[in-house]
Parts: C-alpha cells; sequence; structure tokens
C-alpha cells in the first residue's frame, strides 16, 4: 500500500544541490511527488511504499551533498493525491521574516581543481571556477534566497555554455550561483605603479614578483592577504617595517601537506583540520632550522599555516614556493580592506603590486586560526569558512543583538534557537573597525531577518561597543543588558557546551571590567545563564599606569616586587633589576604609593605578563598577548616541579595570591636557573593553584562542571595541564571548541544572558 509522506528539511539546504540531489536519489525507488526550495529550507513531498519511503529518508541523511548541513527533518503523513512523476517544483518563498541558513565560503572542490588543470578544459587555468559543491558563499551574498540575483555575481551574465550548465540537473554547475567561465565571468588584472598591466598574464607576472622579493596585495576570498616569499629574509623584513609590524606572527600558506612538512610538525589532527574545506589557519610547531624566515614568527615556537582555498592560490602556488606569506591586507587597528579601490589607495604604501579581480566582496571575512589542543581544535578566530553558520543551542532565546567587547570582536544574534556570530571584526578601538562591525550588523540582520528587542554589550562604559549600544538603545528603543565580561565568557563556553546549570566558571584574561570598577581576570565564578557570583579570585595588585601596563609588562612585574619587598625591591640581586632604569622603578613606587593611574587588578594575563618580563622573556609588547604568548614557548617540557602559593579567605572570596611565587622565582633566578625550567614551574602553579581552588569551591558548593573560558586558555601547555588535573580529580571540564576562548566568544554569551528566559 502507498503512502504520502511530506518532508521538512532546516539547515544549510539551498545554494548546496540539495534539490538535484533529491532528484537522483529518488531515481533509486518507486516515489513520485516534488521537490522545492521553501522559506523553511527544503520541502519534499513523495508516495511510494512504505519502506521504500523510509529507506528514502534515511538514504538523504546518509549521502548528503558535501556543503549541505541537516539540523532538522519534519516528517508528515498525508493523505494520497496520486503523483505520476518526481520533479522539482519552483520556489516558494513567502513570509518576509523568513530565513534560511547560509553557507560559508568553502575551499574549492577536488572536481573543480582537477578542472583547473586541465589544459583541454575551457576553465584551464580560470581563477574562478566553482561549482554547486564548492566557491564563495556567505563573502559574495546580499540578501536571501541565495540567487545570483543577490549576490555580487549579478553583473555578470552568465554565457550560453555557463547558461546550460546552470540548467542542467544533472551538472555540477546546476544552479551553482557564482558559476563562470573565462568569457562571461570576473577577470583578473595586475596592478603595478599605479597602471594597469596590459598583455600579461597576471598571475605569472605576479609569481614573477613574487620570486624577485616584492610584495603584493592580492584579493582573497573575504578581502585582501599582503603576500611575499616566506623563505626570503630581505622581504618578510621589508614587510615588517611597511606594515608597521614589529612581531606580531605572519600567516603562511603553501601548496600541500608534503610543503607544509618541510618546515612543521603535525599529527594526525592538525593535518584533519589543515584540509578541512574551511582552510582555517591552523598553528602547528615549527621545526628546527627550515628554510621559512625567523622574521615570520619571531619568539614563537609556532608557525599559522594554511593550506590553498581559492583557484587563484592553487595558481599562485603550483610548482612555486616553499610557502608564501598572506596576512590580512589592512592597515594598523583598521579592519580588512575587501575594496579594490581601498586597496589601491590604503595599502600602495605598502604593496609593489596589486593582484585583483572585478567581482565584489560584500560581507568582508578574515582567515580563521585554530589550534589543536588536547587533541582537538580550540579557535583563536572563527571566521572564514565558518561564518555565518550558527552556535546551536538547544533553548530558544529572546532575540538579542549582542555587541561584543572590544578586543578581536564579534558580534552576535540569536534567533529561536541559533546564535549568528558574526565574522573577526578585530579590536574595536577605530571608527573604521567600528563602521565594519555597522556594516557587518546591517548584513546579518537582513541575511537571518533579525529583528532584535534587546541590545546587549558589555559593563566596561568606554568601550566603543558599549556606547554604540546606548546609542542604539535610544534610537531603536530596545532594552539594554548588560554583562559583565567574564560571566560572559563563562556563559558562551556553557552555552556551545549546551550546559544549562549552575558551573564553576573559571575565566582567565587579560582585562575585564568588573562589577567593583576594578580591573577583573583571574576570576572564579559560580554561574548560571542569568546570573553570577564571584567566589574567588587572584589577589588585587596595581596596574600602574593602566593600558601602558598593558604594553610594558615590566612595570606589572615591578608593581609585585614593590607590593612584597617594600624599597627593598630595587635592591634585589637579579638581571630584572640591573635592565631596567632606577628612575623608572621609582616612579612606578610613587605611583603606587599615591595611587595614581594605578587600578587594581586580578587579571591572569598580567601575572603572566609580569613573570614573563621578571624572568628575562619580554619587558614590552607590540602586539596582544605577547609576553604571555612567548613565556609559554619558552617551556620545558618534563617538567614537575611548581612554585608556592597561597589561598585564604576574605569573607566568602577565596583569594589567590601569587605572593610565594615570585619570591620562589627570586630565588631561582639568584641561582641562575634556566628560564626554561622557570617558565614550565610558573605554568605548572597556575594549573595547580586553579585546580586546588576547584577543589575547594566543590566542598562548599557540590558543584562538579567547570568550565574554562578567556584569552589565557589559548595558552596549550595551561589548559592541558589544568584539564588533566581536573579529570584525575573526576570533575566535568568544559572548554571552548566551537568558538574562541578569547573576547571574540564574549558575544556569544552576551547573547544568551540576554535572551534567556528560563
Ligand atoms: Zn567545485
Ligand atoms: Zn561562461
Amino acid at each position: 500500500m502507498k503512502i504520502r509522506k511530506n518532508i521538512i528539511i532546516k539547515g544549510i539546504v539551498q545554494g548546496v544541490g540539495f534539490r538535484p540531489f533529491i532528484h537522483k536519489l529518488v531515481k533509486n525507488y518507486n516515489l513520485s511527488g516534488w521537490v522545492l526550495n521553501s522559506n523553511q529550507g527544503v520541502e519534499i513531498e513523495v508516495e511510494g511504499k512504505e519502506e521504500e519511503l523510509n529507506n528514502f529518508i534515511s538514504d538523504i541523511k546518509k549521502k548528503l551533498p558535501p556543503l549541505a548541513r541537516i539540523e532538522k527533518i519534519e516528517v508528515n503523513q498525508l493523505p494520497l493525491i496520486g503523483y505520476k512523476e518526481f520533479s522539482i517544483k519552483k520556489s516558494i518563498v513567502k513570509e518576509e521574516d523568513s530565513f534560511v541558513l547560509v553557507s560559508p565560503d568553502i575551499s574549492i572542490c577536488e572536481d573543480c581543481l582537477q578542472e583547473l588543470f586541465d589544459p583541454h578544459n575551457r576553465r584551464f587555468r580560470y581563477p574562478f571556477i566553482n561549482c554547486t559543491n564548492c566557491g564563495p558563499r556567505f563573502t559574495i551574498i546580499k540578501d536571501i534566497p541565495y540567487d545570483r540575483g543577490k549576490t555580487t555575481m549579478s553583473v555578470f551574465e552568465m554565457c550560453p555554455q555557463c547558461q546550460s550548465e546552470y540548467d542542467n540537473l544533472e551538472d555540477r554547475r546546476y544552479h551553482a550561483q557564482p558559476n563562470a567561465c573565462p568569457d562571461c565571468g570576473p577577470q583578473i588584472f595586475l596592478y603595478q605603479n599605479k597602471r594597469k598591466l596590459e598583455a600579461i598574464d597576471p598571475i605569472k607576472k605576479a609569481v614573477e614578483l613574487l620570486k624577485e622579493g616584492k610584495i603584493g596585495a592580492i584579493k582573497g576570498l573575504g578581502g585582501f592577504h599582503l603576500a611575499c616569499d616566506a623563505t626570503d629574509h630581505k622581504a618578510v623584513s621589508r614587510l615588517r617595517l611597511l606594515k608597521n609590524r614589529e612581531a606580531k606572527p605572519f600567516a603562511i600558506m603553501s601548496f600541500n601537506l608534503e610543503k607544509v612538512k618541510q618546515y612543521c610538525e603535525f599529527g594526525k589532527k592538525e593535518e584533519e583540520w589543515l584540509t578541512n574545506r574551511a582552510r582555517p589557519i591552523v598553528l602547528l610547531k615549527k621545526k628546527e632550522d627550515s628554510l621559512i624566515s625567523s622574521l615570520v614568527a619571531p619568539k614563537n615556537n609556532y608557525l599559522g599555516v594554511m593550506l590553498p582555498y581559492t583557484p587563484l592560490h592553487y595558481l599562485l602556488l603550483k610548482d612555486n614556493f616553499r610557502a608564501l606569506i598572506m596576512t590580512s591586507g589592512n592597515i594598523t587597528d583598521q579592519p580588512i580592506i575587501g575594496d579594490n579601490q581601498e586597496a589601491l589607495e590604503k595599502l600602495d604604501r605598502i604593496a609593489d603590486f596589486f593582484l585583483l579581480y572585478n567581482r565584489d566582496i560584500f560581507n568582508r571575512c578574515d582567515d580563521s586560526v585554530l589550534k589543536i589542543i588536547n587533541n582537538d581544535n580550540v579557535f583563536f578566530r572563527r571566521s572564514r569558512g565558518y561564518v555565518p553558520h550558527p552556535i546551536i543551542l538547544d533553548l530558544k532565546l529572546k532575540e538579542v543583538l549582542a555587541l561584543g567587547g572590544e578586543l578581536k570582536n564579534t558580534i552576535s544574534f540569536s534567533k529561536e534557537n541559533y546564535v549568528f556570530l558574526s565574522q573577526y571584526l578585530g579590536d574595536l578601538k577605530s571608527v573604521e573597525t567600528l563602521n565594519f562591525l555597522k556594516k557587518s550588523m546591517v548584513s546579518l540582520k537582513k541575511m537571518f531577518r533579525a529583528n532584535p528587542e534587546i541590545i546587549a554589550c558589555d559593563l566596561h562604559p568606554d568601550y566603543l561597543s558599549t556606547q554604540y549600544a546606548e546609542e542604539i538603545k535610544v534610537k531603536k528603543g530596545l532594552k539594554a543588558v548588560k554583562v559583565q565580561h567574564h560571566h560572559a565568557h563563562i556563559v558562551s563556553c556553557m552555552a556551545e557546551n549546551n550546559v544549562k546549570e549552575k558551573v564553576i566558571g573559571v575565566a582567565y584574561d587579560g582585562t575585564g571590567y568588573g562589577d567593583d570598577g576594578n580591573i577583573w581576570g583571574g576570576e572564579f565564578l559560580l554561574c548560571d545563564f542569568k546570573k553570577y557570583s564571584r567566589i574567588g579570585h587572584l589577589k588585587y595588585y596595581a596596574l600602574p599606569g593602566g593600558d601602558k601596563a598593558v604594553a610594558q609588562p615590566w612595570r606589572m612585574a615591578y608593581s609585585y616586587l614593590y607590593s612584597i619587598y617594600g624599597k627593598n625591591a630595587q635592591d634585589l640581586k637579579i638581571d630584572f633589576n640591573q635592565r631596567l632604569d632606577y628612575n623608572k622603578l621609582s616612579i612606578i613606587e610613587k605611583m603606587i604609593d599615591k595611587n595614581i593611574n594605578s587600578p587594581l587588578t586580578s587579571s591572569c594575563g598580567r601575572l603572566f605578563d609580569a613573570v614573563s618580563s621578571l624572568i628575562g622573556i619580554r619587558d614590552e609588547i607590540s602586539y596582544e598577548g605577547q609576553a604571555a604568548m612567548e613565556l609559554e614557548s619558552f617551556c620545558a617540557s618534563g617538567v614537575k616541579e611548581r612554585y608556592k602559593f597561597s589561598i585564604y579567605k576574605e569573607g566568602e572570596e577565596f583569594i589567590i595570591d601569587p605572593q610565594e611565587i615570585f619570591m620562589d622565582i627570586i630565588e631561582d633566578l639568584k641561582k641562575g636557573i634556566d628560564k626554561k625550567v622557570m617558565a614550565a614551574k610558573f605554568h605548572n602553579t597556575v594549573a595547580e593553584f586553579t585546580v586546588n581552588l576547584c577543589c575547594k569551591i566543590r566542598k562548599r558548593t557540590n558543584l562538579n562542571k567547570v568550565t574554562l573560558s578567556g584569552g589565557v586558555f589559548q595558552n596549550r601547555y595551561l589548559i592541558e595541564k589544568i584539564i588533566s588535573l581536573l579529570e584525575k580529580d573526576d570533575f566535568q571540564v568544559y572548554i571552548q571548541r566551537k568558538v574562541p576562548p578569547n573576547d571574540g566568544g564574549i558575544s556569544l554569551g552576551q547573547a544568551v544572558v540576554a535572551g534567556y528566559e528560563g
């Protein structure tokens, strides 16, 4: 007996070849009916024998097209109609506020790659080759539904051949919206000395120039890269100088894993992520004495490496270069550039040539960055390849727009059980970055038909995001919710792990505004989605100079020493005191004594800074987190010892006092202990006091779930140690793997705190 079923499939099911996939799949069975794109996703109606229908539905899940992702399948049985055949019906998209999930940008697929290098193919060496299974998505979409007319491909009219592929159900390019060929699609060109070079092969010319040691501005998928040969020390040093970037590591790109093996060590997990279709930058352990210039990532054990993801990258790298630097094309403190004209103006001072093309980037999107920690990924930056895929919760939130914090900022929209995190926006300290935030906000709001009733932001009154939230709140009449920074961190971690009950939240980071007006950053919170109480923290010490002390870790180091040893601090027979000017240190003493611009901080990031400076690794930084990162890089393996510390109670709060850590380090310095051993001992101590305090808190509260979040948890040595110790003590431990533990994950936490009703 035949039955009829209506099937609604939600998820990333449009623009990914889903309907032809269904059409083909149906042929394996004796089924009739139709499939169409609707405002809900893909809707299918089929008639046939029950067993066949069930097999068909389970095959849908098993044999999905590569880019499709199913979130939910709803099946309803209906009375028979008597369909004669199976057809693809015209889309119905009706309701104004309906939305569908949009695919992130995906690297070129194997089929297209083969065609790209096939001299007999009509797209041989065509840098914009793509199909339903690969290519640009998010970066070219202006609105939904995802149709060519609503992308930046709308200005290119398909030639008859491309059109026939587009219309042919059997073709890999059936309804591939960015479908194009050399005759009808985007073109590439090269600018040098402010003029377009004619009668050359722009890609071959670019390769030539890069080989000569030149710096190129190369338009990528989500924005410009600045590129040069990563083995050319002179070129890299010139790029550093021109980009005004002293030490912050550059990302590099190599043709394939073989090449990467020549300069980095990596395991199976790293390999999986490197070759993943999202093509993130993966941080890999450097090999000693590789040919990659030491200036690519100075004083860092890791290199940020990615494989090519656009046809253009493949064309540049095939048979050329061990690795190219591919760093975001921006100028200091500004977002990545995506527009040709803007690139020609702003990057002119840096780039010797420009490799451009005439398809516009609508949504700029930086490369994603991650590191394998405890055998899986931790995002340092979640952007291209992942955005705009939502974080899926198993609860529904009110609609919230969350504006994030300041550093490495993202914003979020919540809708139903989804939270849509924006791409990486950068440090929100300039008008340009704020404008990027606004643009991204408008774009995401439209794409997901978001209609927020609440606006969430940080407690910090000076953040541009907080000030902008105030502005929108008044303009749009929204309810505003201010979320404490570390509460947002912990809830971000809880939400992505779907933990709803109260937890012990350990938030270690650099700076977050506390509800007592002090600068927090070494926090133990009892948290749920709505509330938190602070049950413990690192002891407050003065931060002499505020932001200046963040840039100059020696200030924080001396703040600890002065507080511990008083006037005798300057007489300690250690290299630190010899290195630093007597006058400078005396000024710090005065600032602390008279409480001049010396706010109190419990920041864990500053504790790492102080130790990094004290043992002689870094006194001043040129990028955020540098002192701590270099300290981590110094850790010797196999060190089991640690320093002393104390935890005492102050009212209801536990206070961790690192005073003894510093006293022990002074002893080690006097003894001339290896810095590498000291770095490891320090890390071991932080792990130990973290777990020690978690045990004390569990004893008092009976809570057994620990969530770890905050920028300090990008530190692999530390987090792996803490996880193993906590698990040995039978804690259930949660860390962040879907969104960054750094401030890039703050907006998710804010959205959940502000939008949770339960
Ligand atoms: Zn393809
Ligand atoms: Zn064509």
